[in-house]
């Protein structure tokens, strides 16, 4: 299969980041992954799946939250690839504690990762496209979390809403250029973050680990937790020529735990 551009996706080492790397591989795009230095091993290994499904793939270590790092990494990415055509930002951390018990520090690193990276992310990203021409998609990672504030998640549903309004205002500004900018927002989705959250909360309640996890699936209208290949399904159409006409929208993919 010939090429259909290259993608770039955060936070890919794990869960949902890495169901969505694959899969836009299995869709025909190279590929170069990104994640932190302690996850530097498991991005080695995953551009070794990508490369066996026969497409390019780079891997490129840097912290989302600092500019300079995001910057080199998009200069390193084109003078690999010759240019980038879509952008997936998804990394992203989360704290699980009341208001009370969130520090300026824990909200501090949930906003620079969250909100400025996936800021940063959009505006080099952006920068590259208008500059290539040939438009290109920009995608970030929402959450239920940026449609409704939750208990125990403020900073992350702080950081989430910025995404959504960023979103959109990234949607206005690129559109012209033919670019389209979406955020996929998942509900519970079986990764490592939800472990956390589910270790967490059986440390705050005394309850057994993986109370949490069947509470919230039994709260749903669809009694389950998605998995990272159901989030990448989602994407692999926003980032597809067929999902031309979408853009400014924060997608729900949640089993029905928020309706939009
Ligand atoms: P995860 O913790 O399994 O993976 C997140 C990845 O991001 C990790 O590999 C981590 O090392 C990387 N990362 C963290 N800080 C980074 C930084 N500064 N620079 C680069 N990479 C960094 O989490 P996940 O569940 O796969 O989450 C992926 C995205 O989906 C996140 O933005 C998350 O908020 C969002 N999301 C997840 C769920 C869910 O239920 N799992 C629901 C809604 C939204």
């Amino acid at each position: 299969m010939s090429s259909k551009g290259i993608a770039i996706v955060t936070g890919a080492a794990q869960g949902i980041g890495k169901g969505i790397a694959l899969r836009l591989a299995s869709d025909g795009f190279d590929i170069a992954v990104n994640d932190i230095p302690t996850n530097a091993d498991k991005l080695t290994a995953l551009v070794e799946e990508i490369k066996a499904k026969e497409r390019e793939a780079s891997a490129h270590v840097a912290d989302v939250s600092v500019e300079e790092q995001v910057k080199n990494m998009m200069e390193e990415v084109v003078k690999i690839y010759g240019g980038v055509d879509v952008m997936v930002a998804n990394a992203g951390v989360m704290k699980y504690a009341s208001i009370a018990h969130t520090s300026v520090g824990d909200w501090d690193r949930v906003m620079a990762i969250n909100a400025r990276g996936t800021f940063l992310c959009f505006k080099y990203a952006g920068m590259q496209m208008i500059s290539q021409g040939r438009g290109g998609r920009i995608i970030g990672a929402c959450s239920v979390g940026g449609k409704k504030g939750g208990q125990m998640t403020s900073a992350y549903c702080a950081s989430k809403f910025a995404i959504r309004g960023l979103t959109q205002s990234a949607a206005s500004e690129y559109g012209r250029h033919g670019i389209t900018v979406n955020s996929y927002a998942p509900g519970t989705t079986d990764t490592e973050m939800v472990t956390y959250m589910d270790k967490s909360h059986a440390e705050l309640t005394g309850s057994a680990p993986g109370t949490f996890k069947k509470l919230l699936e039994k709260a749903m209208p669809l009694p389950m937790i998605a998995t990272p290949d159901d989030i990448a399904g989602l994407v692999s159409f926003i980032a597809s020529k067929e999902s031309q006409f979408i853009t400014g929208q924060s997608i729900s993919i949640n089993g029905g735990m928020y309706f939009d």
